[in-house]
Parts: structure tokens; sequence; C-alpha cells
């Protein structure tokens, strides 16, 4: 699991730093479908250059501009714009945990035409598309690079900015639980509670409550899902999925069953968990889990998608079933790289 990728080089700190102070108006952008840590980290540096004076306009590139209910807790929001006013052509365009253009979605043209791009990323799949690059990926979440880089800036982090980094940190940690539980993440959690943070009001917006609805369209889901013992060369995977139909029926927002993949992983006798989510206009996003010999970022990525080795996801305009029958065979526990 270690790579012995060196974090960040003095020159691109030196670099992105120089960049962000000259720009008058950075236009910041992270990944379609923002989860916590996107967002979060996006919000985070957001909020602190806007307190320099900056114009700061901040976005994702979704279809349906909308945040998820649970992330609009955040500070920051009022930062955001929809992609139609967007700069066509920012001096500075800055993205957040986006592993690749393709995953700005309709502002990856906009970062194609900046002055300068810089990337601020932890995925170790990153594919390094701007001019200047911050990917750790020895980083627990993006939020951790940004706490780096606001130091560096000489910015204070006051609780509104440590709340959106300490989002994206609990999320992409898993709470603390996951394999990338560093010290490093133990002492940024530390340093943003000090500020003053209610980790609770946060836990509880970002996993403790639903609407009932969300009960109802769960039990539909894991009313079918299906152990198969023998696949992932016997280590088993489980897996269900989610129509819009199901969510239809309840009236739940297709963000509301993000999480899903959380229950379904947790399953003893499966290696592999695999939620298959129908969006609102028909296609389907896949999100996979492994508990560590497979890596699942890389069959994610054969099919067009990405992530990290124990988490990643894809799109997919097939049915159910092919979808499933295209997964199964990349899903080999081929040596143990984590
Ligand atoms: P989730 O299953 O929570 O949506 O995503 C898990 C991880 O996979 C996250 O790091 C997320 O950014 C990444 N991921 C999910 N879907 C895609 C995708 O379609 N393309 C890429 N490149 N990464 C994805
Ligand atoms: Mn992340």
């Amino acid at each position: 699991m270690t790579t012995n990728e060196s974090a960040v080089g003095e020159a691109d700190w030196r670099r992105a730093t120089e960049l962000i102070r000259a720009a008058d108006t950075p236009a910041l952008a992270c990944h379609v479908s923002p989860d916590a840590d996107a967002l979060g980290s996006m919000l985070g540096l957001g909020l602190a250059l806007a307190r320099t004076g900056k114009k700061v306009v901040a976005s994702f590139g979704d279809r349906v501009f909308a945040v998820p209910r649970l992330l609009r807790f955040l500070p920051g929001q009022h930062l955001l714009v929809e992609p139609p006013a967007y700069p066509a052509e920012p001096d500075l365009m800055i993205t957040f945990d986006a592993s690749t253009m393709e995953r700005l979605g309709l502002l990856a043209p906009h970062a194609g035409k900046a002055g300068e791009l810089l990337v601020i990323d932890h995925h170790v799949s990153n594919t390094r598309f701007g001019t200047v690059h911050l990917v750790d990926p020895g980083a627990a979440s993006t939020t951790m690079v940004v706490e780096e880089l606001i130091d560096r800036l000489g910015l204070p982090i006051d609780r509104e900015v440590a709340t959106c980094l300490y989002a994206g940190l609990v999320t992409d940690t898993g709470s603390f639980r996951h394999s990338i539980t560093t010290p490093a993440a133990h002492a940024l959690a530390g340093r943003l509670l000090a500020t003053g943070l209610r980790p609770e009001e946060i836990a509880r917006d970002l996993w403790d409550r639903s609407p009932f609805a969300y009960l109802r369209v769960l039990g539909t889901a894991l009313g079918r899902a299906t152990l198969e013992p023998d696949a992932v060369g016997g280590l088993g995977l489980v897996w269900t999925y989610v129509t819009r139909a199901d969510r239809a029926a309840e009236g739940l927002p297709y963000d509301e069953v993000e999480g899903m993949i959380d229950v379904v992983r947790r399953v003893d006798e499966a290696e592999v968990a695999v939620v298959l989510k129908e969006d609102d206009e028909g296609g389907w996003n896949v999100s996979t889990r492994s508990k560590g010999t497979v890596d699942v970022a890389r069959a994610c990525a054969a099919l067009g998608g990405g992530g990290h080795p124990r988490a990643a996801g894809f799109s997919s305009a097939l049915t159910v079933a092919d979808t499933m029958a295209a997964l199964r065979p990349l899903l080999a526990p081929e040596g143990s790289r984590s």
C-alpha cells in the first residue's frame, strides 16, 4: 500500500502559492456529484481566500446543479455559482479532489482554457492534467492538502474553514476507520476541533439523518441484495441496485442513496461490495468497495471510472445485469497490492 510517491515538492508549493497570491479572481471547481471532501476542500480554500478580499467563484459541473442535502451545512455556499455563470477562460482555475479533467463534467472545457490550472488532489490515479499539481496520495483527504496550502499562504483557519476541512477528513477516513487514517489525519482533526467546530453536529448531518423515505428505499434495495460466494476468486461479492422507480415511489432524491454502499459493504461473506444507483436521467452510478485484497480503482478505471484502491466508482449506460457482467471478471484478487 505504501507507494514511495514523494509528497508534493517544494517547487510546486512555491508555484501554487505564487499563483494564488497573484490571482484576484480565482475560479474553483470540484468533481461532479461532489462529496464532502470535494466540496469541503473547495469551500474551505474558497472561504480562506475570500477573506483576503479576492473575488472567488466556486462550482461543479453537474448538468443539474444542486448541493446534496447532506452537504448544505457546509459554510461558504455563497461562493457557489452555476456552471453557466462560471468564467469561460479563468486566469487561474483550481480543481479539488478530481483525478481527471473529465471528472469536472461541464467545467472541463473551462479547465482546458484556463491560463493556469492548479490541481489539488489525493488520488494516486491523478492524471496530472494541470499546469501545477498539489497531489499527495498519502493524504487521507484532499482537505489535508488544502490545510497545508492555507498554512503556506499564511492565512488563518477559523471555525468555518475548519468545518469544511473536517467534513472532508472525517468522510474520506470513514470516521477514522479506514487504513488511510494516519497520525497526521488525527493531528489535523485535533487542530480543527480546537477552532470550536461541533463534530457531533457534522456527523449527524453527514450520516445520522435521513427522510423516512430512505428507510423504505433501503429496504427495497436490501431485499434484493445478492451474495455471490464464488465471485472475486472465492472471496465473495455482495451487490444490489436502486432504481429511479424505487426512489420515485417514495419521493426520494438521488443524493439520498449515495451512502447505501456503507450498509452493503459490511457483509462478512464478501470481499467486494457494489451498489448500482440509477439517476434521474436513467444512467447508473456504480459504487464499489473492497476490504483490501482487490484494487477496485483499477477495476473501475477499466470501465471508465476511478477512485481509490478500496473505494471507487464508475458510470454505466448498460443494464444492471450487463454492468455486473462487465465488472465481475475485473474483480480478481490479483496479488495483494494494498
Ligand atoms: P463513491 O462510491 O462514494 O461515489 O466513490 C468512491 C470513490 O470513487 C471516490 O473517490 C470517487 O471520487 C471515485 N469515483 C466514483 N465514481 C467515479 C467515476 O465515475 N470516475 C472516477 N474517476 N472516479 C469515481
Ligand atoms: Mn477525496
